[in-house]
């Protein structure tokens, strides 16, 4: 089978080529989940083996790994693959396998010309760092959606240059991820959950994502926003998970657990009876997260907090994969709104450090949220879920928020805690401020608004 890549795809390619050539030894591509990557990145490979090219492709489950593997077959693309226990066929000049068993079997295997790290965001861990220095003269590639990790550091101690793909915005304008509908209709109470290596602690949080008021909720909402729609819930651990298959079978509502302990012919055929429509919910704890492709998934329910953008959006992701006429609903009960916006906000990614730069700082207006129906959506007259026109002072804020779309940021990255408010000309500058000097919530609005009033008095 051949394949006909779009012409972004295309211009990933050809970025990656240019950057080799002008002397870069690790590239990174950056491109959305449901962009197709792993399509794309094939196509690498290929060319690469037929240059007898020795390629390694390591992902960081063994569900990728086969995902991968199925993609290499389908493309025609003689391969072994490691797995624990065995080397299928270690004189394959293509190789794909688990960072840890790829590690195991080092003596087994010739040495690659080229190293392809699927979800390179995880680059920094000690597995992935050993083996990225253990071939200095191989090329690397590393592929992933979030070009950021969680403690912080930049992904520019690995990659000399990245290549970007499309936003979420672009690809949802393209046909190429459908079109969604954000509702956070409520919030967990995390106030006990403690923060390890940079997220939230899973025993801690699993306990307050398994109340039954929680799962009660989304049921609710379920109801209300997308009833018979094919949703895959995110749960904050396996127990949990299977609580919420649990509770929505309760309510009638068809729903199964999987993970990543199942036989692959029971998760398969769980995935089937999901695709049938015979299994409304498929609840998980971290299956689908990462890589996992189901087709068919409608709705995505969140109901596993994360600090993690990079889940966040993989979460999203997962949901907005097209099937025609679909509009995939999006149900926030973990709160990730809070911290990470939309999915298709508009993100300014680098490969430095986070010190210097903001997380994934989102270059777009803020969101707001209708009162009656729970709708998050850009700053507009109306919600564009149910038609209510929110109060008059929201409406201020409202336009003040749309000039944020015009902030400048040269300002912001030169402000300091020692700037004084009135050399600030935005919102969004005030804000800034505000986070350096550790203001209160509000304070920025607050001489936002007053520098309004006062402006129209004069
Ligand atoms: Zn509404």
């Amino acid at each position: 089978m051949t394949v006909t890549l779009r012409p972004y795809q295309q211009a990933l390619i050809e970025g990656g080529r240019e950057a080799y050539r002008q002397g870069a030894n690790s590239v990174l591509f950056c491109l959305p989940t449901g962009g197709g990557k792993t399509v794309t990145a094939s196509t690498i490979v290929h060319g690469a083996a037929q240059r007898r090219n020795t390629v390694w492709w390591l992902c960081h489950r063994r569900e990728l790994v086969a995902q991968a593997s199925r993609t290499f077959y389908d493309l025609g693309i003689p391969h072994g693959t490691v797995q624990a226990g065995h080397v299928s066929d270690p004189r394959a000049l293509v190789q794909v396998g688990s960072i840890q068993t790829v590690a195991n079997r080092l003596d087994q295997l010739p040495e690659p010309g080229l190293i392809i790290f699927d979800e390179a965001h995880h680059i920094g861990a000690g597995s992935w760092d050993a083996l990225f220095h253990r071939f200095p003269r191989a090329r690397k590639l590393g592929l992933t959606a979030t070009p950021w990790r969680l403690d912080g550091q930049g992904l520019g101690r690995w990659f000399n240059v990245m290549v970007e793909g499309p936003t979420v915005a672009e690809l949802i304008e393209a046909g190429a991820l459908s079109p969604y509908r954000y509702f956070a209709p409520s919030k967990p109470d995390l106030s006990a959950v403690g923060i390890t290596g940079g997220d939230y602690q899973r025993g801690a949080l699993s306990q307050a994502m398994a109340r039954p008021q929680i799962v009660g909720d989304a049921i609710e909402h379920y109801r209300n926003l997308c009833p018979g729609k094919r949703a895959v819930a995110f749960a904050a651990g396996v127990e949990n998970s299977m609580q919420i298959a649990a509770q929505f079978n309760a309510a009638g509502i068809p729903a199964e657990h999987v993970d990543g302990s199942m036989s692959a012919e029971m998760r398969d055929a769980a995935v089937e009876r999901f695709k049938a429509g015979q299994t409304l919910i498929l609840s998980n704890a971290d299956l689908f997260g990462e890589g996992f492709d189901v087709p068919a998934i409608e709705a995505a329910i969140l109901l596993r907090p994360t600090k993690s953008l990079s889940l966040h959006l993989q979460q999203c992701g997962r949901a907005l994969r097209p099937i025609e006429g679909k509009t995939a609903i999006i149900l926030d009960h973990a709160g990730n709104i809070d911290h990470h916006g939309l999915p298709d906000d508009v993100r300014q990614w680098d490969l430095a450090d986070r010190e210097k730069r903001r997380k994934g700082e989102v270059a777009e207006v803020t969101t707001r949220q209708c009162k009656n129906c729970f709708y998050v959506y850009r700053p507009a007259p109306k919600c564009p879920g149910c038609g209510h026109v929110p109060e008059v002072v929201a409406r201020e804020i409202e336009v003040v928020e749309g000039t944020l779309a015009e902030v400048r940021k040269s300002e912001i990255r030169s402000i300091t805690r020692e700037t004084s408010p009135r050399e600030i000309s935005t919102l969004e500058g005030l804000r800034t401020l505000a986070r350096l000097r550790g203001y209160k919530r509000g304070w920025a609005s607050h001489v936002w608004k007053e520098r309004l009033a006062k402006g129209r008095a004069a």
